[in-house]
Parts: structure tokens; C-alpha cells; sequence
């Protein structure tokens, strides 16, 4: 008898065919994130794929789950130089849990050579360059040596995230794009941490929902938007990480 097929399967083409991939995302919504973590590996090969992990509740979360699908799956953090401790400690926290390195993808120039050349704290006087050079540039490198990279991103957290699929074709870095926990609120993600007892980040018990670099992120006030301690006091709202940067 033979057997219905488990997952929708793309070939080498329909992999970069944006309305293919359309269809499997609808057909994938209602999976759990980590049989899309699991698909992806499946379909691309552990070693095309890697999880990007900014050591927030989302990312924890994905990164138990990718994880236990495959130990071998390449976890990387986009190390701005500028994150909280906090944020360093978890990650070495997580580090320790999993036995497994973490991969450091840092900007071309330090802290000191970019003052020098854009001036002290870019990050008040243009955030935009500021993110671009510390986490776009840096991120577009390493993505060269991948076929797809899953992200923590939630369709709840951002007007700019609400339509978000589960999978997708990421026009901006040319590969695919899996955002597991797309339909997933933010209990869901709190009951997996609870569940599976992980550690995470102590400043999200501390008004700190979602968590970038340090100057750049302040506390939320009661009633106020879960993103609205980002980029405080300007109009961004995102790093350029998900609105599909062109080359
Ligand atoms: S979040 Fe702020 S400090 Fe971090 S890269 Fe962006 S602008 Fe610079």
C-alpha cells in the first residue's frame, strides 16, 4: 500500500519558486513548529539550514525544538557588541545546557572603528546605518553558505510581521525562510519554556518582552506595545532583518 506522503516535497527549482512556496506554507500553517523545523532539515539537509537565535523567548524556545530534531543544526547569533549581559549569559547558559557552540556573526568593523568612521553612537544618529552595518551586512555574509534559515519571528509581534507564513521565500537574502512559531501567541511560547524548564533571559521578567541591543531597548510601561521598549522615541520598528533587505 503506499503510504500518503507526510510533507509537501520541492524539488531543487520549486525551492526558489516564490508561488510554490506559497502553496506548501498553506499547507503547513496548522503543523507544529517543530515538524516545520523538521521539514526543513528533511528538505534542504542539516547543513543548508541554520537558526538564527538572538536569545530572546521565541529563539530559546525554537532553538530546544531544532535541537532535538537534529544536535548537528547550526545555531548562529548576530553579535552586535552591544547586547545586554543578560544576553551573554544566557547564551552561555544555553551553550552549556546544549554542549554546543553557538556561531559568532559579527560586523566588519568594531565599536571603535565605526565611531571613527561614522561618528560616536551611531545607533542615536541614524539607527538604520547602525543596524545595517552591525546586523544586515554581517547577516547577508553568512547566509551565503545556506539554502534556508529558520527565524523566531511571530505574526502577533509587529504590523510589519502580520503576514508572516510559516515558510517563505526571503526575496531579500535569496533562500528560504522558516518562521515556525508565524501563528504561535506569547503564551504558547512561555508554556513550551515553562514546559521543558529553559532557561532564558531575566530581563523579560523585568518589563523586557522583546530584547535587542542595549542602547537601543528600554522597558515596556504597563499598556504599552510589547515592541514599544525598541528604537524608542523613532519610528523604527525593525532591524532589517525581516522586510526583505535588497542587495
Ligand atoms: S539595535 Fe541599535 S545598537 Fe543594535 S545594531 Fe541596531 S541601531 Fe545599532
Amino acid at each position: 500500500m503506499i503510504q500518503p506522503r507526510k510533507w509537501p516535497i520541492l524539488t531543487e527549482e520549486e525551492k526558489k519558486d516564490e508561488q510554490k512556496i506559497k502553496v506548501v506554507a498553506a499547507r503547513m500553517r496548522d503543523k507544529h513548529p517543530q515538524d516545520i523545523i523538521r521539514w526543513g532539515i528533511e528538505q534542504l539537509g542539516v547543513s543548508s539550514l541554520a537558526l538564527a537565535c538572538s536569545f530572546g523567548c521565541e529563539d530559546i524556545a525554537l532553538l530546544d525544538m531544532a535541537l532535538k530534531v537534529n544536535p548537528d543544526l547550526d545555531i548562529f547569533y548576530l553579535d552586535t557588541d552591544l547586547h545586554f549581559k543578560e544576553t551573554y549569559e544566557v547564551r552561555d547558559r544555553l551553550s552549556g545546557k546544549y554542549q554546543k557552540q553557538f556561531i559568532r556573526v559579527s560586523p566588519d568593523l568594531t565599536l571603535e572603528e565605526q565611531a571613527v568612521k561614522y561618528g560616536e553612537k551611531l545607533w542615536k544618529k541614524d539607527p538604520n546605518l547602525c543596524c545595517n552595518l552591525r546586523k544586515v551586512e554581517p547577516l547577508k555574509k553568512y547566509l551565503r553558505n545556506y539554502q534556508g534559515w529558520i527565524t523566531g519571528i511571530r505574526r502577533e509581534q509587529a504590523p510589519t510581521r502580520a503576514h508572516a507564513e510559516v515558510v517563505e521565500w526571503d526575496q531579500g537574502f535569496q533562500l528560504i525562510k522558516l518562521n515556525p512559531l508565524a501563528f504561535w501567541n506569547s503564551k504558547q511560547v512561555w508554556n513550551y519554556i515553562f514546559k521543558n524548564q529553559l532557561p532564558y533571559n531575566p530581563l523579560h521578567d523585568h518589563r523586557y518582552p522583546s530584547i535587542g541591543c542595549e542602547p537601543c531597548t528600554r522597558p515596556v510601561l504597563p499598556g504599552e506595545d510589547p515592541r514599544a521598549g525598541r528604537w524608542s522615541g523613532t519610528d523604527k520598528i525593525e532591524c532589517g532583518l525581516h522586510n526583505s533587505p535588497v542587495s
